[in-house]
């Protein structure tokens, strides 16, 4: 007997373990739920120093996200393929000092405020590896030999990728208008591409009504309630890193709303292991203001989404009726936390702060969270005291076409140093006069 279910998250029915993601009864969502009994004596190996046992037991594990395997939705004897996860989180005082503004105190924000970089998460380079990794887990426990996905674009760099690696056969549905790196980041692997004329929710219904004809493991329709505890990886590491604690805030970008509701639960289910000390963590969601279902329901006080029709730059995030909304806007009320949305210019600037300051290359979502995060400290909703965790959960190599146009490029010179000498003086000049006519400007 596995030590988790599917269990629907409004009547509780249990479901055992299947390819499925909604309650026939009452049509809600499933949840995986864990015998956290089996799982607490599975860390401790019989110890009675029960928490520090079980931390040093996963501290001595390779650094991937399949150290905390007891609290994932896997088979028994699961061996994976592909280490995953374990990505760094490291302070960020450079850029804490230009997000806070002149009035805050920036040098006790430099100290506090933390980032975690999914930009270099493995194979692929976002967050979305980890979901995928738990999802074709059971995709080969369920016995398809295809798997598929609707994606935004980092989800279908994944499944493909991974799929590869398993030797699975994939069918990746994508909305017509993605980057050019994250449809050839797809095909480079193999898989079918289909592009679809049309947004992603259009792309993620077309892929329900798919997954009731062919018996294909979807990663994010009938594998969805296993798919989606792969974030809470982000959950742990994060705990870990900070030494077995958990921050007081964290900003999560939301796109179907699913990692930040992942993310309250790991840390809930450290706390109730006794791994970590339970303490109040508010969360913060992070939307483009093209795409902000969840952050206005949040901003005017609603429980339930309002679809809208995506219109950002922020693609990875565009998904206009996210299926988690409701789920996620309850996660960050109860936490007394906020949601907040950024202007695509403000993602164009944001992107080039975090790298100009601290050498991370973030895709438009990270340029979403950052911004985010500046207007939170300049709402004094996030207080330069607090230890802050802002979840960067892609790389900026993928959508490089959002930056077209922002830097010139420069006409080449000979190879020879007088060549050099004269470009620099001109360069140097061009730069004293656009500072002078920056200063009359002002
Ligand atoms: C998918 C995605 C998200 C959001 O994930 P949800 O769980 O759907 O809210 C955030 N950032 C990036 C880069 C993504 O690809
Ligand atoms: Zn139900």
């Amino acid at each position: 007997m596995a030590h988790y279910e599917l269990r629907c998250r409004e009547c509780g029915r249990s479901w055992g373990n299947q390819p499925r993601s909604i309650c026939d009864d009452c049509f809600s969502p499933l949840e995986i739920t864990y015998d956290y009994d089996a799982v607490k004596g599975a860390l401790a190996q019989g110890s009675v120093d029960q928490p520090k046992a079980s931390r040093e037991r996963i501290a001595q594990r390779s650094p991937n996200m399949w150290r905390y395997s007891e609290l994932l939705p896997l088979p028994a004897g699961y061996e994976p393929r592909l280490p995953v996860g374990f990505t760094p989180l490291f302070q960020t005082p450079h850029l804490a000092e230009r997000l806070v503004g002149a009035t805050n105190d920036s040098k006790t924000a430099a100290r506090n405020l933390y980032l975690k970089n999914d930009a270099v998460c493995l194979p692929t380079l976002s967050f979305k590896d980890r979901v995928v990794a738990v999802a074709l887990a059971q995709a080969q426990e369920f016995g398809f030999d295809t798997v598929a996905c609707s994606s935004t674009g980092n989800l279908a760099n994944a499944v493909a990728a991974h799929a590869a690696r398993l030797g699975l056969k994939a069918w990746i549905f994508i909305p017509s208008d993605l980057e050019p790196a994250k449809i050839l980041g797809t095909q480079v692997f193999g898989a079918n591409v289909v592009r679809i004329a049309g947004n992603y929710d259009q792309v993620n219904r077309l892929c329900s009504q798919i997954a009731e004809e062919r018996r294909w493991g979807f990663v994010n329709v009938n594998l969805r309630p296993y798919y989606a505890e792969g974030s809470k990886t982000v959950g742990f590491e994060i705990a870990e890193q900070l030494g077995w604690r958990l921050p007081d805030n964290v900003v999560v970008p939301m796109a179907g709303g699913s990692l930040i509701t992942k993310i309250k639960k790991a840390f809930d289910e450290l706390a109730k292991l006794g791994l970590v000390e339970e303490k109040p963590v508010k969360f913060f969601g992070a939307q483009a203001t093209g795409c902000s279902p969840i952050s206005t329901a949040v901003k005017t006080g609603s429980a339930e989404i309002e679809p809208q029709k995506p219109a950002t730059i922020a693609r990875s995030l565009a998904i206009g009726n996210p299926a988690d909304g409701h789920y996620a806007i309850q996660t960050i009320k109860h936490s007394g936390g906020w949601s907040e949305d950024v202007s695509d210019p403000e993602v164009i600037d944001s992107i080039r702060l975090l790298a100009e300051t601290e050498g991370i290359f973030t895709e438009t979502a990270g340029g979403v969270t950052v911004g985010t995060a500046r207007k939170l400290y300049r709402q004094d909703r996030i207080l330069p005291e607090e230890t802050t965790v802002l979840c960067i959960t892609g790389n900026g190599l993928k959508t490089t076409d959002v930056l077209a146009g922002v830097y010139e490029i420069e006409r080449p010179i000979a190879p020879k140093l007088a060549e050099f000498e004269k470009y620099l003086n001109e360069t140097l000049d061009n730069t004293e006069v656009a500072k002078e006519a920056a200063t009359v400007g002002a």
